[in-house]
């Protein structure tokens, strides 16, 4: 059962951008579709800017400013402030500062703002729409956002801005296309509202449905078909365990249009400094979760061991075996690179790396043999169990 929730007075504001706009939106949009029909251009205009307002939070709020993944310069950083101003979710400064207690008290009850703990409504819209006390007053966590000038100009005058960027961004575009109203139901009042589930559903989805491959050390989840909802942010167990990565679909063939905007941002020379972690402790990760689901599903029938099965055991322990010396190994070459910083030295290492990883390569084939096999023994153990 979930904890009781603590008293806290309502946030009206919150319960009239989510709770009033969608009531207007099922009552407002069905009659004039009957009465006027929308045109073509309203609903291209809604699909547009729900990927405006959706990157300008993925890219902007969530990557560049909560997570520092990557270095954007002044002209981009307006761009960004401005989409996720239009996707009205608070401030930078508020959003970031939230986020970054979510990850550092992840699925905590008291301290995360919107842990899963709490119910999948909580986590996923019910913490916005009190005002719960701030786990982190006076934004103690975001000092290098109370020092840049742009993010504090946005908190300072962040309702104007709101009001501003929507006439800004919905006025002109309705009179161009002669639909006004239809760009004001779709592109303006749906697309918010999708626009604001599509990013609640990280908070609440990525932290229930899905494959947790890189660790099991709290709730969040990959999920393919979540990310593809959520511009790429669907890849959350990866995104928990290595933060500052700015990707979060980290395989080239994952979908992830966020890592995507902010490639092409660095090769336009809008961004710079994207920061990547290390392909071996990736790795590193992965095969440490492997060798974690290969051991659960030993203890499984562990009672019931036969003979093959009992060899499938002692070749996964060998594989553990070559996977530590294979982390020794590297863990030498660390300290070598601590201890001489010379060019001779950053030859060998990357040498090295590459040797270490393609070793890491061959541990997760094997590995995937053996647990294929495991598969195929359990499989049969059930079915002498069940014909019995
Ligand atoms: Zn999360
Ligand atoms: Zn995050």
């Amino acid at each position: 059962m979930n904890p009781p929730l603590p008293q806290a007075p309502i946030n009206w504001i919150a319960i009239f951008a989510l709770v009033f706009l969608p009531i207007v939106a099922v009552i407002a949009v069905p009659l004039y579709a009957i009465n006027h029909d929308f045109s073509l251009s309203a609903w291209v205009s809604m699909i547009v800017l729900l990927g405006m307002s959706s990157l300008g939070i993925t890219a902007g709020y969530h990557r560049l400013w909560a997570h520092r993944a990557y270095e954007a310069t002044l002209p981009l950083k307006i761009i960004l402030m401005i989409m996720g101003t239009f996707a009205v979710q608070n401030s930078i400064l508020f959003w970031s500062s939230g986020h970054r207690t979510h990850h550092r008290h992840v699925d905590d009850v008291e301290k995360d703002p919107y842990s899963i703990n709490k119910g999948f409504w909580f986590a996923h819209m019910g913490w916005m729409l009190h005002d719960y006390p701030a786990a982190e007053p006076n934004f103690k966590n975001a000092p290098d956002l109370l020092n840049d000038k742009l993010v504090m100009f946005q908190h300072k005058y962040y309702v104007p801005l709101v009001i501003l960027v929507h006439t800004g961004i919905l006025l002109p575009i309705g009179w161009a296309v002669g639909d006004m109203w239809g760009v004001l139901l779709l592109g303006g009042l749906v697309r918010l509202i999708l626009s604001h589930h599509v990013t609640f559903f990280i908070n609440s989805l990525c932290h229930m449905w899905g494959k947790r491959p890189y660790t099991d050390e709290n709730t969040a989840r990959d999920n393919f078909l979540l990310a593809i909802a959520t511009w790429g942010e669907g890849y959350h167990n990866y995104h928990h365990i290595f933060q500052y990565d700015y990707r979060n679909g980290v395989k080239w063939w994952q979908y992830d249009p966020t890592k995507w905007l902010i490639w092409s941002c660095s090769k336009l020379g809008l961004a710079k400094n994207l920061r990547r972690i290390p392909s071996f402790n990736i790795k590193k990760a992965e095969l440490a979760m492997k060798f974690k689901y290969a051991e659960q599903d030993l203890a499984v029938y562990g009672h019931n061991v036969n003979e093959d099965m009992a060899n499938v055991k002692t070749r996964i322990a060998q594989e553990y075996e070559a996977f530590t010396h294979t982390l020794n190994d590297w863990a030498k070459l660390k300290e070598q690179e601590i201890q001489a910083k010379k060019a001779s030295v950053a030859e060998k290492i990357n040498q090295m790396d590459h040797k270490l990883k393609m070793d890491f390569q061959l541990v997760e084939q094997r590995l995937g043999h053996h647990r294929q096999t495991l598969k195929v023994l359990m499989r049969n153990i059930k079915k002498n169990t069940v014909s019995e």
